[in-house]
């Protein structure tokens, strides 16, 4: 007999799992249909001993103090500053696009007031910023737009952006100074011994119990419980009654190399002549010293596990028909990116969850953590 039911231990099922069992005493099931925990930040060593992420790169950012405290109970910190550099016109340079991306581009020696006055005569104006092509072309016009931006995410979402909401590409800046850090967050840290490490320092709770490679369905009316919190798919967990929610998937190809690095930086990205989005060596991510390397190539796909949800629209509004249903079903609640629908990154899914425990034990957020 359990409390509660906890489908998926990924972030949003396992800080739920462990603020009910440490908080509020209470018996948790986790129960997962992979077989291992952390859900999409998984990590393991391969073969050859190197720590590598089985569903592509994770690097944790966050400008929540609480998310990163709350964290830190977990796990210590390997202190890293993501960069990537995108393949463009035959040679890589910094993405965010900043100065020295242009410079490089161009032939230029611009300054960062130039190039903020090159931007603005190749911006075309728009009325409003509705969709991802939008965002892109209104600050530096449609050559940059291009380059960088179209033919990815056409990859990516096999969707034109302008056929994508505007937080899509919104997530990605364009700088007129030389910073080349992908984020400028707060708190930027990868967790030292692995993801998988936190997750079972996370979960390791008398209270909590953990059953992998099973899938919910299967174990429904074997085992008793009180409430239920979905990380699953929302549509899946109602049967896609009003329609099936789009997700786009990732094939990940990972390879061992027998040399110590090969590339500049964590992650290249290779917007146009590849079938591929980006290739990230590990290694750079975790600061492992190792005589071999480690990558990974993400090629996008319709069909697969749901990694994405698809941010437009009509996909908004026929998940509004499922949060509709589930704010009726009583004793289920839905959290992280597949039982929100959102395109949410691993800060946002560990606040969210937390919010969820207030809510739930009836504390005020600012106690959720501190309990
Ligand atoms: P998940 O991690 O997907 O966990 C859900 C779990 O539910 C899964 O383990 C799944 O197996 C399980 N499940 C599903 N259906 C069932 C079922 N029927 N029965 C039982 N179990 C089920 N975020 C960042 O902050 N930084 C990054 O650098 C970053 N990089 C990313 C790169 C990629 C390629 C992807 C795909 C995502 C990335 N993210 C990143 C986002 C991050 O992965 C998510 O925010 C986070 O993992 C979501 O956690 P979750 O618990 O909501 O979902
Ligand atoms: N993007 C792009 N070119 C790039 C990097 C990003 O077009 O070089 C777009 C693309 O649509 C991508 C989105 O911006 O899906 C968000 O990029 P991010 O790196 O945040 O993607 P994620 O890590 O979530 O896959």
């Amino acid at each position: 007999m359990f409390d509660y039911l906890v489908i998926g231990a990924g972030f949003a099922g396992s800080v739920i799992a462990e603020r009910l069992a440490s908080v509020l005493d209470k018996k948790v099931l986790v129960v997962d249909k992979r077989n291992h925990i952390g859900g999409n930040a998984y990590d393991h060593h391969n073969d050859d001993g190197i720590l590598v992420h089985r569903y592509g790169p994770h690097i944790f950012h966050a400008n929540s103090k609480e998310v990163f405290t709350y964290l830190s109970r977990f796990t210590d910190w390997y202190p890293y500053q993501h960069r990537v550099r995108a393949w463009v016109d035959g040679r890589t340079v910094p993405i965010p696009i900043n100065l020295d991306t242009v410079n490089a581009l161009y032939g230029t020696n611009y300054t960062a007031l130039q190039l903020g006055e090159f931007y603005k005569s190749l911006a075309e104006p728009r009325e409003s910023i509705r969709t991802s092509e939008d965002v892109i072309v209104s600050q530096v016009g449609r050559e940059l737009y291009e380059k960088f931006f179209r033919n990815y995410t056409r990859k990516q979402w096999g969707l034109d952006p302008s056929e994508l909401d505007a937080a899509v590409t919104s997530r990605v800046p364009v700088r007129t100074n030389r910073d080349d850090r992908y984020f400028t967050d707060t708190y930027q840290a990868m967790p030292k011994h692995g993801y998988t490490r936190m997750f079972e320092r996370m979960l390791s709770h008398p209270n909590i119990k953990i059953l992998l490679n099973t899938d919910y369905r299967e174990i429904e009316g074997s085992i008793l419980y009180d409430e239920v919190i979905c990380t699953a798919p929302i549509d899946e967990y109602f049967d896609c009654q009003f329609g099936k929610l789009p997700y786009r998937s990732l094939d990940f190809q990972h390879q061992t190399l027998d040399t110590p690095q090969v590339q500049e930086v964590a992650v290249i990205n290779y917007p146009n002549d590849q079938p591929y989005t980006r290739v990230t060596e590990f290694k750079h991510l975790t600061g492992q010293v190792h005589p071999k390397t480690s990558i990974v190539y993400e090629y996008p796909t319709a069909e697969g596990d749901p990694y994405y949800p698809i941010p437009r629209a009509e996909n908004q509004a026929l998940y509004k028909k499922y949060q509709e249903l589930a704010d009726q079903t009583p004793g289920v609640h839905f959290v992280g990116r597949l039982g929100t629908y959102k395109y949410y990154n691993m800060d946002q899914v560990v606040a969210q969850s937390l919010t969820l425990f207030s809510k739930i034990a009836g504390v005020r957020r600012s106690e959720c953590v501190t309990a």
